[in-house]
């Protein structure tokens, strides 16, 4: 499989395979990277999948996308990395061997796909803990080895240190901002003792930790020099080891592939739901894909009235669902190279725009017409709606549910008249309540429960620098621990 630039210079090699933007970001152009096309899956691929283990239906589906890792080797990085060891946290009486069971509200009709069952409780584990087997492998093929630098406010770096600590060739050097995260969260960070894994905690706020890392990474000599690398959303890998659990969900939620499902997906970055699109094009039958926003609701914006306006960071609300919390989304500019017909000179005249911090607006196009045919629509949520939305699941199934989960289980009962009958509705459960305790309390009264794993880990000794924000002395910090 060979990929292209959704602007149209994929650069050198001219034609990259997986292993050669496996441990890139964007594009030498500016756009993210696509499969040239997608695979499209048979009736008969259908009906062999639906009883697999999780870890042998990420291999058929990932071995569709990736043809420059030998079948065997593939084969073993998924059973490596889909095990009910890692994903060990599912809800009482659901199969934590299914790695992202099926937790109904409504049998058949309303469900939640556990996708927070990883190390982080969070569903970013589903793709980090691939991602971080593949860098392996693939580092060692070639006697490389990459320094991953990051800024966080909580979900991503947490997610990305859990599946790199060990990792050979890999080293992990993650910004975060002193004293702004709960006390779980630092526990969950600080509490590595791996060697590989470097904490600094920047006397500011997360903004001046990401300007730090930007700061690095414009700094080409520097960048080249230390091998920094990046394992942010835009990250294909990450999208590609997404759209497995789709077709699983789809498989748990249907029991013949005649039938159709629908998933809500609440979403910030389009990375989630965009391979949730992948999958759809690839022919699993999607009949509806709901996005749910909170009040940060640039994409429910753009679904809605076809105008894409990227917010300032000043315009961007600081809300209780805080990974959702987005100015723009940077994995939206793959739908929209789909919607626009793959065409990238149009792509990159609309992120002409949008690099310039203005809208686009595509209400009167002929291709915003035809949007109905990719499945979306779209809400918003606010935080009142989180609070009675968790309340009332709590109330009515006896299931607590996060915040971010909440803002699609709002959407999913709002747009559920737009779902056919009899098709199942799946809302992506992307975090457990235990993350965000401060909202569960302030909504039920209650501290969620903890899983028994993480119980009293705020006492476990920690390691990690605090630092001003200085680029310089960063800097002389990672070339030390480089050259070491
Ligand atoms: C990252 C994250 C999201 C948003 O996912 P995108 O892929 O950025 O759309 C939603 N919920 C939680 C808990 C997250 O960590």
């Amino acid at each position: 499989m060979k990929y292209i630039s959704t602007r149209g210079h994929a650069g050198q090699p001219t034609n990259p395979e997986f292993c050669d933007i496996l441990l890139g970001g964007l594009a030498p152009d500016g756009g993210l990277y696509l499969p040239e096309s997608y695979p499209c899956v048979t009736r008969a691929e259908l009906d062999a999948w639906r009883t697999l283990p999780y870890a042998e239906l990420a291999f058929e589906i990932l071995s569709k996308f990736i043809t420059d890792i030998p079948a065997a080797d593939l084969r073993a990085i998924c059973a490596k990395t889909y095990t009910a060891e890692v994903y060990c946290h599912a809800r009482a009486g659901d199969r934590a061997a299914d790695i992202t069971p099926v937790h109904w509200l409504e049998p058949g009709r309303l469900g939640l796909l556990e996708l927070s069952n990883g190390p982080t409780l969070a569903f970013k584990d589903m793709a980090m803990q691939l991602l971080g087997n593949l860098f392996e492998y693939v580092l060692a093929k070639r006697g490389e080895s990459i320094n991953i630098l990051g800024a966080t406010s909580g979900d991503t770096g947490s997610a990305a240190e859990y599946a790199m600590r060990g990792k050979q060739g890999v080293r992990v050097f993650m910004l975060s901002p002193h004293g702004k995260m709960s006390a779980f969260q630092r526990a969950q960070m600080y509490s590595l003792q791996d060697e590989n894994i470097f904490n600094i905690a920047v006397t500011g706020m997360f903004d001046d930790a990401q300007d730090i890392v930007k700061a690095v990474s414009n700094d080409h000599a520097f960048k080249a020099g230390h091998k920094i690398g990046a394992v942010n959303s835009i990250n294909w890998a990450r999208v590609a080891a997404q759209v497995v659990y789709y077709f699983k969900g789809y498989f748990a939620a249907t029991s013949s592939n005649d039938q159709e499902v629908a998933f809500c997906v609440p979403s910030g970055n389009f990375g989630n739901i965009c391979a949730g699109h992948i999958a759809r094009q690839m022919g699993l039958p999607v009949a509806k894909l709901l996005l749910a926003t909170n009040e940060n609701d640039v994409l429910d914006e753009f679904f809605r009235t076809g105008v894409y306006r990227p917010r300032k960071a000043a315009e961007t609300h600081v809300t209780s669902s805080p990974s959702m919390d987005i100015s723009k989304a940077s994995n939206f500019e793959r739908f929209v190279f789909d919607l626009v017909g793959r065409d990238p000179q149009k792509v990159a005249a609309l992120w002409a725009e949008v690099d310039a911090g203005r809208a686009f607006d595509l209400s009167a196009s002929a291709e915003f017409a035809r949007i109905a045919e990719f499945g979306f629509l779209s809400g918003a949520s606010s935080h009142a709606d989180r609070l009675a939305t968790i309340r009332k699941v709590f109330e009515q199934y006896g299931v607590m549910i996060d915040t971010h989960t909440a803002d699609g289980v709002k959407v999913a009962w709002e747009l559920a008249g737009a779902v056919p009958a009899g098709v199942p509705l799946l809302v992506l459960e992307t975090a457990l309540p235990v993350k965000f305790s401060e909202t569960i309390v302030e909504a039920l009264g209650r501290e969620p429960e903890r899983p028994a794993d993480l119980a009293g880990i705020e006492a476990l000794p920690q390691r990690v620098e605090v630092m001003a924000p200085d680029v310089d002395a960063i800097k002389r910090f990672i070339t030390e621990r480089v050259r070491g």
